[in-house]
């Protein structure tokens, strides 16, 4: 009898091509999902090694991280973003690799769309050049960033060096009270145990909180991974994962599909497997969260205060604090509940998917985004947009006073012509608030979709629960 694996474990050692003792794994990749900025070295490099791209049908190019979102025009791109995608086109034309282009119907963020298109499965191994390809992870799938050097080496071979991290298991027990959601969870977690918390190890997501959380739900979970420090992030699959792909266009059909079912379902944590660290979360009594400095683990209840550097015993953490909130301009011990707020982004890969914008639009529908505040909503994909205008969300943002915008990375990054004016505060829905990740000077209050629509309708940070009553 085999000993008991982890879900890890399993895709893990299906993966395995080759390994020398000590020396790094030989690990195959099923899908290698790439765009704009960190391909076009990747591409050179191949070029100049004479290499060509071994498996362009497992490689699958979107356009995101610096397209224009006001309207579907490469003119609008400054001349670098418009050169990245001009590269984009051109090497994906040269290698045969399948482009979801600027006007692309079903062109997204590169992390809403694997899943959406149903690219996305359990038991692959997926990787990008981009940190939070963790996002994937949601459906039982091995996926990760990696570096641009590494982008080459996946085309070239369709492999990967690597050596395996352990693996932890996190387990939030309890239910989530009305207007708390995933987003609340992550930031918890990482508020809780640190942003290093996950170094050197893949996470395992369990527990009856993760168990009834919605595909969006579990993909934001997954997506903030990397802000815990971890190299992956996992769920289980199961019947939510298995509905939630049942008919999308490149998810296996027919007698394909019962094959994929039956090894899908063998792929969940054995009974008595172990991992090398487990943490628990208690999530009954946690309540919509905010981060108020410069990491995702600077996360307090939105009924919380500010802390006080005074009161922090590490002098290295009390430094950090001290930077932070000097950045960020806030007082030490000031609540954060009513802190004056100038924008509002809805969007990204974190929280850009249409049950997100569902979330939203219940707290704006027949509301007014306050004055002088600028509400930002951007679908995570055109597919999203699409289907957010046919279900009325749109016409919702539209009505409270929201800018409603074409789908991609947009205030997430800052590299597309979106961007925070310095010193304005933005509650934003995207995994980083890092020194001028939105623009330079920008002060970044990371938040659920629930929160950072109330926060736009009173023109402060705002408890969204009092918008949900009845
Ligand atoms: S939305 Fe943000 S985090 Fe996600 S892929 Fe785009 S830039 Fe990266």
């Amino acid at each position: 009898m085999t000993a008991p694996r982890t879900l890890f474990d399993k895709v893990w050692d299906a993966h395995v091509v080759h390994q020398e003792p000590g020396a790094p794994a030989i690990l195959y990749i099923d899908l290698h999902l790439i765009h704009e900025v960190t391909s076009p070295q990747a591409f050179a490099l191949l070029e100049r090694r004479g290499l060509t791209v071994r498996r362009p049908d497992r490689t699958v190019a979107t356009m995101d991280h610096s397209t224009p979102t006001v309207a579907l025009d490469l003119a609008l791109a400054d001349p670098q973003a418009r050169a990245q995608l001009q590269a984009l086109e051109r090497n994906t034309t040269r290698y045969g690799i399948r482009l979801y282009h600027l006007g692309h119907p079903e062109r997204g963020i590169v992390h809403v769309l694997g899943p959406e298109l149903g690219l996305t499965q359990p038991g692959k191994t997926i990787v990008c050049g981009d940190s939070h390809t963790s996002t994937h992870g949601a459906f039982g799938a091995l996926a990760f960033g990696i570096g641009t050097t590494q982008v080459a080496h996946v085309l070239a071979t369709q492999t990967l060096l690597m050596r395996k991290p352990k693996a932890m298991r996190v387990t939030f027990t309890g239910r989530l009270q009305p207007g708390v959601t995933a987003k609340d969870m992550i930031l918890a977690l990482i508020a809780r145990y640190g942003t290093g918390m996950g170094r050197g190890y893949v996470l395992e997501y369990a527990g009856e909180a993760v168990r009834s959380l919605d595909m969006a739900g579990r993909m934001t979970l997954a997506n903030m991974s990397i802000e815990a420090g971890a190299r992956a992030g996992m769920i289980a699959p199961d019947d939510t994962t298995f509905e939630y792909l049942a008919g999308r266009e490149f998810a296996p059909q027919g007698p394909a599909w019962e094959r994929a079912l039956a090894y899908w379902r063998s792929l969940p944590t054995d009974e008595g497997a172990t991992f090398d660290r487990e943490v628990t979360l208690d999530v009954r009594d946690l309540e919509p969260m905010i981060t108020y400095g410069t990491t995702p683990g600077m996360a307090i209840p939105v009924t919380g205060r500010v802390p006080t550097p005074a009161e922090t015993r590490d002098p290295a953490q009390r430094r950090l604090l001290e930077k932070a909130l000097a950045y960020m301009g806030l007082r030490p011990g000031q609540p954060i509940l009513g802190q004056k707020i100038d924008l509002v982004f809805i969007g990204s890969c974190t929280n850009g998917r249409l049950e997100d914008l569902r979330q939203a639009a219940r707290v704006l529908r027949g509301r007014r985004v306050a004055p002088g505040v600028r509400l930002v909503v951007v679908p995570g994909s055109e597919t999203v947009r699409r289907q957010a205008e046919a279900e009325g969300l749109a016409q919702v943002f539209r009505e409270a006073g929201a800018e409603w915008r074409y789908a991609g990375c947009s205030l997430c990054i800052a590299m597309n012509g979106d961007r925070v004016p310095a010193g304005h505060y933005a509650v934003s829905t995207s995994n980083r608030n890092f020194e001028g990740r939105q623009g330079p000077g920008a002060r970044t209050l990371l938040a659920s979709p629930l929160t950072a629509a109330a926060s736009a309708v009173e023109g402060r940070v705002a408890d969204p629960r009092r918008y949900l009553a009845a």
